[in-house]
């Protein structure tokens, strides 16, 4: 229950200032909690040990660090870990860990469920339950860095729900990460379903993040029989935003692109790419392996390599995304809270 204390999570660098102020205590001691929190990962003020015990007693009584709860966790074969966790304000969402080589990368969730009902992906079978508290997106990161001990160095968006659909959250989150725990913003990595207006106003933020458009399609009725939402938004809309998006930050964005047997995987599916990328438009492209959904149609295409040369032909940057912790249900579009 979060009761009527303050949530410590979501206090400023400012607000700690005034909080130790209106206990007429020195300004410095504001740092020092700061520190704790963030630096050191420590939370509970009786652990504060340079923190004075008055001011231990004041945030215990009047602040308050609601945890997220670990209810269950697995790890895969390829080393790949899913946290099932309980938020603070109810529901429950996964976290991914993911090690490669010397990158270890955290795929964190925005909302609990999601709206969008894409057909390939396990978590639009869930439908919305609620949209998460900015830190309580930002905690996914905390409690795998401190309570788990696990090493971090990139963020995605790109576990449960729609990021752009939480948007003051997710900003907040970023915001988080990058000024309280340190992250640079070039390995933080928002992934949408593309929204025009808030891809808009991302594109009006000073902060760094990278950007990640799942297109899957660039022929308008396939990446509508695919994404529900593209009946309302169309792809020259999307383009236009993202043309923008690139041309005031200066920078590309990334397509992504699930290769999907007899769906998308043909040549007349890499044309239509390489014309949905024109200038001020600048993207590479990463094909993702398809992650089977046990009760969903869709198979992984096999013509991965083919079509990524198809790309490449086009002069197009195209990665390949390999497959990550799918024995435990951990890789993209998997998430469903099955264990
Ligand atoms: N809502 C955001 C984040 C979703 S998950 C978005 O749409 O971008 C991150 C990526 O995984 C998206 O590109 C999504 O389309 C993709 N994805 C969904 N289901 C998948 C599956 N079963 N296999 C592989 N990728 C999948």
């Amino acid at each position: 229950m979060v009761g009527v204390k303050a949530i410590g999570w979501t206090f400023s660098p400012r607000e700690w200032e005034r909080w130790v102020e209106e206990k007429r205590e020195s300004l410095y001691r504001a740092r020092q909690i700061w520190h704790w929190i963030w630096k050191k990962g420590v939370y509970n003020p009786a652990q504060m040990s340079d923190v004075p015990l008055s001011i231990r007693t004041a945030l215990d009584s009047e602040v308050f660090f609601p945890m997220l709860e670990l209810v269950r966790s697995q790890e895969s074969r390829d080393g790949t870990r899913k946290f099932l966790w309980a938020l603070p304000e109810g529901g429950k969402v996964e976290t991914v860990w993911i090690p490669h080589q010397n990158r270890y990368t955290v795929c964190i969730s925005s909302q609990v469920g999601c709206s969008l009902n894409c057909r390939f992906c396990a978590t639009g079978q869930l439908g919305l339950e609620r949209q998460l508290k900015g830190y309580e997106i930002l905690l996914q990161v905390y409690a795998v860095k401190h309570l788990l001990g696990l090493p971090i160095t990139n963020v995605v968006f790109m576990g449960m729900g729609e990021p752009l659909l939480n948007y003051s959250a997710v900003i907040e989150a970023v915001e988080g990460l990058t000024q309280r725990m340190g992250f640079s913003g070039k390995r933080l990595t928002i992934s949408t379903v593309g929204i025009p207006k808030a891809i808009q106003r991302l594109a009006e933020r000073s902060e760094p993040f990278e950007l990640a458009f799942s297109l899957h399609s660039a022929i308008p009725e396939k990446r509508r029989a695919l994404i529900p939402l593209a009946a309302h938004i169309s792809l020259e809309e999307l383009q236009t935003a993202l043309g923008l998006y690139c041309e005031k930050r200066n920078e590309w964005i990334t397509l992504e692109y699930v290769l999907l047997e007899d769906i998308n995987d043909q040549e007349a599916d890499a044309e239509a790419l390489r014309e949905f990328i024109k200038p001020p438009l600048r993207a590479k492209v990463n094909l993702i392996e398809y992650n089977p959904v046990p009760e969903l149609p869709f198979r992984g295409s096999r013509r991965i390599k083919d079509f990524q040369q198809a790309l490449l032909k086009r002069r197009i940057i195209t990665t390949i995304r390999r497959s990550r912790g799918a024995d435990i249900a951990a890789a993209c579009g998997q998430l469903s809270r099955r264990f």
